[in-house]
């Protein structure tokens, strides 16, 4: 199972996302999350088949609280004309900034479009 919604983010992350999208639509980017929360199972099959370096349970998109989703990380990709753009990197650079803006950072160079909170120092 992989979610798409917010609600399914920890506490801590949420409104984060929620600014970020929001900033990004203020500034006429649009952006579609692809996954809050996704269930070991399906980490599993991501890590077989090759599309993720992590295995099922390690990611922090597999976090629950007391049995509750609590993801930790959220993808997101922009959206132009109703195609997902991966490949214009002038936007995600502004995407990018607009993250940090809103206290998030993509820490994982292999998992693009992958944001989740900027580690306090
Ligand atoms: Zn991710």
């Amino acid at each position: 199972m992989t979610s798409r919604k917010l609600i399914d983010l920890d506490e801590k992350i949420r409104l984060k996302v929620k600014k970020f999208i929001e900033a990004c639509n203020e500034k006429g980017i649009e952006i579609i999350i692809t996954c809050t929360y996704r269930d070991n199972e399906e980490q599993e099959l991501l890590w077989q088949n090759g599309f993720s370096r992590l295995k099922g349970g390690l990611s922090k998109h597999n976090i629950k609280k007391n049995n509750i989703p609590s993801a930790l990380a959220c993808d997101i990709v922009p959206v132009i004309e109703g195609k997902a753009v991966w490949d214009n990197e002038a936007l995600w650079n502004k995407i990018k900034i607009i993250a940090n803006d809103c206290g998030l950072d993509d820490p994982i160079s292999w998992d693009k479009g992958h944001f989740e909170e900027i580690k306090s120092i």
